[in-house]
């Protein structure tokens, strides 16, 4: 291995010849920061005399772009790499390219701050030692078997101390949450993540069937029908880099016009040349509130068409008091709520102006342009859920479209466009196999909601929940979980004694809310440990740290989530670096120490799973109407392969899919694969019933309201009602009525950045210097602070306080503080200041409604740094251990 590390640091790539290879993705994104400038594109290194070869690589990292990632390796070290070049590229059978950050995973595997071994707390002893120094404390190297051993230990005595429910894993890996489980269980942790109040609400009233629902929008071809796109809250060109933006230039030049509604002029504004409609964070319910004002105040039916009233009326209940569903408890209906008639306060533009900050007549000319005589397409970003009570928005949303008709119609859409389905929504085309493994689930109880998780840990308190462990990534399946459970009851808070965290693949530290009440957490239990590929936020935190291989050090996989059109794929690339070692062979270890047989909870190794998955791909059929195997799979390709399986006929040969990387399924205009979603619906309500109550696409939903206000957090309405966030708009005051100013007079918002996935690749030196990670502010807040561009600024919350060099634009709502999401934190333990910008020091442990954490809803203030000023990230040392 010695000889693999030196091979790596004698490959002449310099950090320079990497950011002219990576300019193309940066180069037109203006808003990355202010201090680089990116304008070459240049050719990727040079390799020397011999000869390597192209390895079938994948991107595994969750922004959404799922691309094809390709690593040219010699000697067993990889040296470039290129993306999708398998076929030409073309609008309608685009290559699926990946980015920037994609395109830098070789210095990601092959880091020189990769941890290469196990290691532990120089001041850990059995029960936690001085629990305080965790996160400052040296590490000390020891071998796998006593790492193992450790573990192993200190599970079997917390638990025989404490119970199964004292031991924590957020969002475990597989492996882990079978070991955790066949051990007789473990806390798992829930939370409503990058959706928001997107998460559960639509499926609750019939506007799709899980959170992630690619079935929710029309088909990409059909989106270049609309005429208009009115877009909230939505910026993939930054989220969701691949193919998402491409899709959107094809409706931009297919003559799409676009209207953005956004605290922020951003990139995907720019590229589509989009009329920006700025807006205060978290108050697009203001603004929708006041739209259906004007199209109900405004519409007449032969004159003035704005409503489509037979949609409504036919698909829909709870518009008005004619129309109500059977269930409803309350008298109050949409409509006389817009009009007034139970607060005396009708929901006029003049109105929401005032919250929204957006001018009443441009109020007025948004709800026109969307009225039912044009072709529109209504889209959300899940960061519009991303805000503190907005359990009503996603229903707000599915009501403006369905008065305006624009659901269940070519050229006509309503619904959430982002992720890995931005743009290119449907039914997959092509879809993985499963890989063969059990999937245990915690027999306990107890689970934490990770808007509290830090706070019930610190306070040994919790809110249970009756629904949570079975509602939470399958809302579809909602009716079998509350039949015969009493939601009117609320359960009241329970003990809860965590004494041990188990860190996998997730990155809970760095990317719930509340951080500094989660460093708190971790420095109160007695046992944390973390598995990952370098020091990251988790790991700094914790007692014993596991190094782990990347996907590229494994027998190879099948890109995880949807691209409509191509399944993804991964061979190994090199071999595993340093002593990392496999999730699953940790599981594996820790079971026969734990006397488990690792046969409960693991079936098969990692090629044998990679097969699986291999085999039981499927593709759409040419007419459309069903699914075929994918790859064609011969009895040679079992006995080299070394695997049980059987031969099959299929679409692609097993060696070429692998040396391709991808398989695409050609789309053409007037294919057999169009989708128009909720069509069937549209056409025939009575026979396609929405999955509610009522069978219609509830505008009043009792369901809603029930299971959201069982949760026991904040309550809400069964209709669409304006209630301001715990920290918003309205909270930027101390006294809301007069307009007097608080002490976080400022709304911040935590935009996904050009430089990471999440939290992913923020330690890549090379995407740090060529995205700076500022703070961005209004030009006008800026100067009345005397902040010039690349000062160095305090920003502070009541919940904590983070260094940054500012970024100062014209492109942001005055009032407003962008700071880039995912940063890892870099806290100076004298004064407690991240000097890292991590957005969740800034935020607190705050559930609302649906357990929903409020990322887009936090106050700060912001003040010229009179210290030394900040370093560029990219001139930090490495967090190298050994
Ligand atoms: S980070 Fe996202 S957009 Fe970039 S290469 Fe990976 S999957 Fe594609």
């Amino acid at each position: 291995m010695g000889n693999l590390i030196e091979k790596v640091s004698q490959r002449k790539i310099s950090r320079r010849t990497f950011l002219k290879a990576s300019a193309a993705g940066t180069a037109t994104l203006a808003l990355s920061g202010c201090s680089t400038s990116l304008t070459t594109v240049g050719t990727a290194t040079d390799v020397g005399e011999k000869e390597g070869k192209w390895v079938s690589a994948t991107c595994w990292h969750n922004c959404g772009g799922r691309c094809v990632n390709k690593a040219y390796v010699i000697d067993g070290i990889i040296v470039r790499q290129k993306t999708d070049d398998t076929r030409p590229d073309t609008p309608d059978v685009p290559q699926q390219r990946g980015c920037l950050r994609g395109r830098s995973q070789k210095f990601q595997a092959q880091g020189a701050d990769r941890l290469k071994y196990p290691m532990i707390r120089k001041n850990w002893e059995t029960g936690g030692g001085k629990k305080e120094l965790r996160g400052k404390d040296e590490w000390v190297r020891i071998s796998w078997d006593e790492a193992l051993d450790i573990l192993a230990s200190e599970t079997k005595r917390i638990k025989e101390t404490y119970g199964n429910a004292s031991i924590l894993a957020p969002a475990p890996s597989i492996e882990i949450q079978n070991l955790l489980t066949a051990y007789g269980g473990f806390v798992p942790s829930w939370g409503t993540v990058s959706f928001g109040s997107w998460y559960l609400t639509p499926a609750l009233i019939g506007f799709s069937d899980n959170c992630i629902d690619v079935k929710a929008l029309n088909d990409r071809f059909d989106m270049r029908k609309t005429e208009l796109v009115v877009a909230f809250g939505m910026n993939p060109a930054w989220s969701s880099m691949g193919n998402p933006t491409y899709h959107f230039l094809q409706m931009k030049k297919a003559g799409v016009k676009f209207i953005f509604i956004d605290p922020i002029y951003h990139d995907s504004i720019s590229v589509l040349d989009g009329e920006w409609i700025p807006i205060r964070p978290a108050t697009d319910m203001a603004l929708l509130l006041a739209m259906s004002y004007t199209l109900i105040t405004e519409d007449d039916p032969v004159n003035n068409p704005l409503i489509d009233w037979d949609f409504l009326h036919r698909c829909t209940v709870g518009f008005d008091a004619d129309h109500m569903p059977k269930d409803a408890e309350t008298d109050e209906n949409f409509k006389d709520y817009v009009l007034g008639k139970y607060d005396n306060t009708p929901k006029t533009p003049e109105w929401a102006s005032e919250i929204c900050g957006i001018d009443p007549n441009t109020i007025r000319y948004l709800a026109r342009a969307i009225g039912m005589q044009n072709k529109v397409s209504i889209l959300a970003g899940w960061a519009s859920g991303r805000a503190q009570n907005s359990d009503n928005l996603p229903q707000m949303f599915m009501a403006i479209g369905a008065m305006t008709g624009h659901i269940g119609k070519s050229g006509h859409m309503t619904g959430v466009c982002c992720w890995n389905y931005a743009a290119n929504s449907g039914p997959p085309l092509v879809n993985s196999g499963g890989n063969g493994e059990p999937y245990l689930v915690s027999p306990l109880k107890e689970a934490l909601c990770e808007a509290e998780m830090w706070t019930a840990i610190l306070d040994k308190k919790y809110k249970p929940n009756k629904i949570i462990n079975s509602i939470f990534g399958y809302p579809a399946g909602w009716k079998d979980t509350v039949k015969g459970l009493d939601l009117k009851t609320l359960v009241p808070e329970e003990d809860i004694n965590i004494q041990m965290i188990w860190h996998t693949a997730e990155a809970s530290l760095q990317t719930r809310d509340g951080m500094n009440k989660g460093i708190e957490a971790h420095r109160t239990v007695e046992f944390v440990v973390s598995q990952s590929h370098f020091l990251t936020t988790n790991s700094k935190y914790a007692d014993l740290v596991l190094p782990v291989t990347t996907l590229w050090e494994r027998a190879g996989d099948i890109a995880w989530g949807t691209n409509r059109d191509a399944l993804i794929v991964s061979c190994q690339v090199i071999e595993p670096m340093y002593e990392a070692k496999d999730d699953q062979w940790i599981a594996e270890e820790v079971a026969k120490r734990l006397d488990i047989d690792p046969s409960e909870i693991v079936n098969s190794d990692r090629k044998q799973q990679f097969f699986n998955k291999l085999a039981g791909s499927t593709v759409v059929t040419e007419d459309g109407q069903s699914f075929e195997p994918l790859v064609e799979i011969k009895e040679a390709d079992i006995s080299e392969w070394g695997v049980q399986g059987q031969p099959q006929k299929g679409r692609i040969p097993l060696k070429k899919l692998l040396e391709d990387g991808v398989y695409q399924v050609e789309r053409y205009k007037g294919d057999n694969y169009g989708f128009i979603a909720y069509e069937d619906f549209r056409k025939d309500p009575e026979k396609y019933l929405a999955n509610t109550v009522s069978g219609k696409m509830e505008i009043y939903c009792q369901t809603l309201a029930d299971i959201v206000n069982n949760f026991g957090y904040t309550k809400i309405a069964p209709y669409p009602k304006y209630i301001p966030p715990v920290q918003g708009y309205e909270a930027t005051f101390k006294d809301w009525e007069n307009r007097v100013e608080g002490d976080y007079p400022y709304q911040l918002i935590t935009p996904h950045y050009l430089r990471r996935s999440h939290s992913i690749f923020d330690n890549i030196p090379q995407l740090k210097e060529s995205c700076p990670n500022p703070v961005f502010l209004a030009a006008k807040d800026a100067e009345e602070k005397g902040v010039k561009d690349g000062d160095t600024v305090l920003v502070s919350s009541e919940f904590g306080q983070i260094l940054r060099n500012a970024c100062v634009t014209e492109r942001l709502v005055p009032g407003v503080v962008a700071l880039p999401h995912g940063a890892w934190c870099d806290i100076d333990e004298k004064t407690g200041i991240d000097h890292g910008g991590a957005d969740n020091i800034l935020s607190g442990n705050i559930p609302t409604g649906q357990g929903i954490s409020g990322w887009n809803t936090c106050n700060v203030n912001f003040e010229k740094w009179t210290g030394t000023p900040l370093i560029p990230d990219h001139e930090k040392p490495q967090r190298i251990i050994f």
